[in-house]
Parts: C-alpha cells; sequence; structure tokens
C-alpha cells in the first residue's frame, strides 16, 4: 500500500471489529471438531487494518509474555505473514495455541486502546491466522545454537515447562522435558477438548520445540523414577525447572460422591480427550454417559465437560438412536459470578446446555447397585462478598429439592500433585499445596530448582504458566553465567 493509501485513524475506527466464524451449535454438537474456523485472508486484512499502531502500545503490556504486538500486526498489513511469525514466534513459542484458547478479553485486548470505543483489536484471532499460516507451510528451518555445556531437566510438558524448555534451548543449553503421561502437552493435550484446541495443533507446537534441541521423555514421573535430587546429583542436570501443573481435583464432600457415575472433571476430560473416548469403538476407550447429567461448577472447566458430555450424548443418541442428552450446570452463585470465559458459556447456552444458578448439590442420591439415580439440592441466595470478592452464597433453609441425573461430573478446582516431591530436601510448599517461588525469578527455596506456572499460582492460564517458564528461562540462564 503506498502512503497516499493510508487509511487515516478516523477511517481506521469506523471499520467493524471482524468477527469470527464459527460452525452452527446444531451441527457442531454431533462432533468434536472444531467449532471456531478462523480468519480468511481478507477478514484478518481488514482486522490489522483496525490497529492504530499506537507510539506507547498498551496492548503489549497485556501480554504476559511480550508479544510485539503492533509489528506483527503492521506485517499482517503488509502481507508478510513470514515476517508477522517471526516477530511473534521471537517471544511466544506457542502461538497457535495461544491465538486459540488465551483469555484475551482480561489481557492483551482488555488494554487495547480501541476497547473502550470501537472494541479492541481482534489480536487472538490475529496471532491464531499467522501461526496457522506458518504451520500450513512447513518451513520451521531453525537454526543452529552454540552449546553451553549446561544442562536443565523440566518436569512437566504443559505451556510452562515447554515454554521454559523451548527459551533454555534458544540461549544454547540442553534440555530435557519429562513427562508423566504418554503424550506430551499437559492440559493442553488431556483437558481443553479438540472443538476448541486440536491436538494437531498441539502436536505440531511442539514439534518446533523439538527441532529447537529440547528431549522429551515421556512416562517418566519424577517422584517415582528419579527424584529431585537424583536429577541434580546422580543425573548431573545443572538445574531444575518445575512445571508440573495443578492436576489433583478437588471434591464437594458429600455422601454419594463414591458412587458409579460420578467424575472428577479431570478423569472425565481425560478419558474424553486424551484417550479419545469420543471416538469410541474406533478408540477402545468407552466413557459411560448417561442420559441426564449434572455438571458441578461454572468455570472453563465446567463448560468444557457439559460440552464435552452434550457430545458425548448426542453421538450416543444417534448411534444407540435412544433420545438425547439433557446437560445442566449446577453453580451455587448467579450467572454474574461464573468464572468462565464469556465467549464459553455463550457456545455453552448456544449448543443448548442449561444453567442452573444458586443451587448448592448436598449429596449425591444412589440405587442398589450403585449407580447415581439423582442430587439432592439445596437453593441459595447471595449475601456480602466474601475473601474472592464475590458474594457468598447463603443456603435458603427449607429450600431442598431432588433433580433426577444418572452422572454428576465434578468441576471445582485442582490442586498440584504432591508426587513429584518425595524426599524431605523438598521446595517449601504453600496450605493449598502450590509451591512457594519467587514471582519474578521462579527461584524456590531449594538450591539449583525453579518453578512455575499452575504449580505456583495454582489453576490459572496458560499464558500466565508460559510467561512464568519465560522468566524462569531467563533467570536460570542468567544463574550460569554468573557461575561463569
Ligand atoms: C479443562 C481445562 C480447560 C482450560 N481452559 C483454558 C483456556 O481456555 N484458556 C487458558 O488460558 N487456560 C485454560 N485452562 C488452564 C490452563 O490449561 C492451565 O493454567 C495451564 O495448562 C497450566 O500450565 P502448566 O504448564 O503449569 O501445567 P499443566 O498444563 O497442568 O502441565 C503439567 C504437566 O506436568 C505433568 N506432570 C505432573 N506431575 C508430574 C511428575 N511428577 N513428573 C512428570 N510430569 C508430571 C502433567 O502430566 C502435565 O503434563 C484450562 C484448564 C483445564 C483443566
Ligand atoms: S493498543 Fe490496540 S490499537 Fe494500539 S497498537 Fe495495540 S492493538 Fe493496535
Amino acid at each position: 500500500m503506498s502512503k497516499s493509501d493510508e487509511l487515516t485513524a478516523r477511517e481506521r475506527m469506523m471499520i467493524e471489529r471482524q468477527p469470527m466464524r464459527l460452525k452452527k451449535p446444531d451441527e457442531r454438537i454431533r462432533d468434536f471438531f472444531e467449532v471456531a474456523l478462523g480468519y480468511d485472508e481478507e477478514e484478518a486484512k481488514k482486522e490489522a487494518e483496525r490497529c492504530l499502531n499506537c507510539k506507547k502500545p498498551t496492548c503489549k503490556e497485556g501480554c504476559p509474555v511480550g508479544v510485539p504486538i503492533p509489528e506483527f500486526i503492521m506485517a499482517i498489513r503488509k502481507g508478510d505473514l513470514k515476517e508477522a511469525a517471526r516477530i511473534i514466534k521471537s517471544t511466544n513459542n506457542l502461538p497457535a495455541i495461544c491465538g486459540r484458547v488465551c483469555p484475551q478479553e482480561t489481557q492483551c485486548e482488555l488494554t487495547c486502546i480501541l476497547g473502550k470505543k470501537k472494541g479492541s483489536v481482534a489480536i487472538g484471532r490475529l496471532e491464531r491466522y499467522v501461526a496457522d499460516w506458518e504451520l500450513s507451510q512447513n518451513n520451521g528451518a531453525i537454526k543452529d545454537t552454540q552449546k553451553t555445556g549446561y544442562r536443565i531437566a523440566v518436569v512437566g510438558s504443559g505451556p510452562a515447562g515447554l515454554t521454559c524448555a523451548a527459551d533454555c534451548a534458544k540461549r544454547g543449553h540442553t534440555v530435557v522435558i519429562f513427562e508423566a503421561l504418554h503424550v506430551a502437552g499437559g492440559v493442553l493435550v488431556y483437558g481443553i477438548p479438540e472443538f476448541r484446541l486440536p491436538k494437531q495443533i498441539v502436536r505440531k507446537e511442539i514439534e518446533y520445540i523439538e527441532r529447537l534441541g529440547v528431549e522429551i521423555r515421556t512416562n517418566y514421573v519424577i517422584g517415582k523414577i528419579y527424584s529431585l535430587d537424583e536429577l541434580l546429583k546422580k543425573e548431573g542436570f545443572d538445574a531444575v525447572f518445575l512445571g508440573t501443573g495443578a492436576g489433583l481435583p478437588l471434591f464437594l464432600r458429600i455422601p454419594g460422591e463414591n458412587l458409579n457415575g460420578v467424575y472428577s472433571a479431570n478423569e472425565f476430560l481425560t478419558r474424553v480427550n486424551l484417550m479419545k473416548g469420543y471416538l469410541f469403538p474406533e478408540w477402545d476407550t468407552p466413557v459411560k454417559i448417561g442420559r441426564k447429567i449434572a455438571v458441578v461448577g461454572a468455570g472453563n472447566v465446567a463448560m468444557d465437560a457439559a460440552r464435552c458430555a452434550l457430545r458425548l450424548g448426542m453421538i450416543k443418541s444417534r448411534r444407540d438412536n435412544c433420545p438425547p442428552p439433557e446437560v445442566h450446570i449446577v453453580y451455587r452463585r448467579s450467572k454474574a459470578e461464573m468464572p468462565a470465559r464469556a465467549e464459553e458459556v455463550e457456545n455453552a447456552y448456544e449448543e443448548g446446555v442449561r444453567f442452573n444458578f444458586l443451587v448448592n448439590p448436598l449429596e449425591i442420591l444412589g440405587n442398589d447397585k450403585g449407580w447415581v439415580t439423582g442430587m439432592r439440592c439445596i437453593r441459595m441466595e447471595l449475601g456480602e462478598p466474601d475473601a474472592s470478592g464475590r458474594r457468598r452464597p447463603v443456603a435458603i433453609e427449607g429450600s431442598e429439592f431432588a433433580i433426577d441425573v444418572d452422572t454428576v461430573i465434578v468441576a471445582l478446582g485442582t490442586r498440584p500433585n504432591p508426587i513429584v516431591f518425595s524426599n524431605s530436601d523438598e521446595p517449601v510448599r504453600t496450605k493449598w499445596g502450590t509451591v512457594e517461588a519467587d514471582e519474578e525469578t521462579g527461584k524456590t527455596s531449594r538450591d539449583r530448582v525453579w518453578a512455575g506456572g499452575d504449580i505456583v499460582t495454582g489453576a490459572a492460564t496458560v499464558i500466565s504458566a508460559m510467561g512464568a517458564g519465560k522468566r524462569a528461562a531467563r533467570e536460570i540462564h542468567t544463574a550460569f553465567i554468573e557461575k561463569q
């Protein structure tokens, strides 16, 4: 575009934010294919035209991994996608993943200057567009880095571990990731469903990290195969980064929770996503799903569980010629306090998930064969705000009632799994089981051990875990330099 073709700021602000095409709700609930279809070239260029290329780009401040946002948007405008991808990858090793699952509305897009007036630039959708283009090109040539001789063990292959590993490898260190499961990716593969984040995308972005020279050893449970001590002393690693996440589910602690037909959201999503339960019988992982399903909780995990249950039920209904499923969210507060992303709640509504607000389960009911037959609940009202700042739910006396369900999925949150800690000489932990680590450096109380992601913060976001991995990589590198 020549100088005279340039739009004025006013003209840019007249362009509407470009919507993203989605599959229709009645089609998408019949399979696990991706719901959001991404921008095409015309939509991406039009959206890129909206950016004001601000002198002080506030969007950048909202990105935990510091993506040079206006620079990559300008490259899209020029039609130079290779350059746009290079700019994004200079700080973000997993852009196709972030473009799909980052809560941009509370990060870069929240701080975009256009947000208040015309709707922020759709930074996440543009990032996804560039990253998908790059993956389709297969042009992942990686320049050789001079080796430093230092060896780093990364425990856990979620976004925190992958980012720390990639940034350490880019600095010339030898990195080995130890992953407990048989596939790398953490929540990206075992939690977030295929229809939000296709696993092929995760695989390709992990392949990029392997091409940087990172070795990934799966089926390695640290704490069992090696202790932290053994990694440092026997296996001779110079530093360890702990990125083992928060995969231990919390339960309701009410009677009947041990009945058949009760799942933790973790178990349910792992069976469906990682073990491909939705492809039964081609994959040998049947997931028993009833006809009336209650999901307890209202975060992103609850939305994912509800939408997976709905799809499984629809597939079963078609296969076995039985009635379609009914999926209920049961939440003890009101719609305003729901922690899930607004976009995901809207998707769930559109797909037919039913929402029961101000309802709290008291007991899960079962039959003499030990299977769930219902749930006894009580109605709630909102009182004064509690420590979380949200209004506290208070039970309404005498309002008990039963709902008829045959499956209950508990999605109340998670804590770090302590299995990684096998010795006494371990990093200091909090009463919630999270590791105490310096927010800026990731340094723990144990010498040569850093930590970041959900293991430190408790369940949070992909990009905050990546930010922590990045900061720790920088600090590990600095520690090595200081040693020389
Ligand atoms: C269902 C679901 C949906 C979500 N949706 C979103 C979303 O849309 N957007 C968003 O930003 N965030 C979302 N999140 C949160 C986000 O995925 C997490 O905050 C993020 O994955 C944390 O990254 P992590 O690297 O700290 O840990 P994880 O992703 O949990 O990875 C930890 C890895 O460590 C491995 N590990 C554990 N213990 C050991 C051990 N002893 N030895 C070796 N390996 C071990 C685990 O197997 C796992 O692979 C979601 C979470 C869930 C559960
Ligand atoms: S704040 Fe918004 S308009 Fe300004 S540079 Fe960033 S994305 Fe563009």
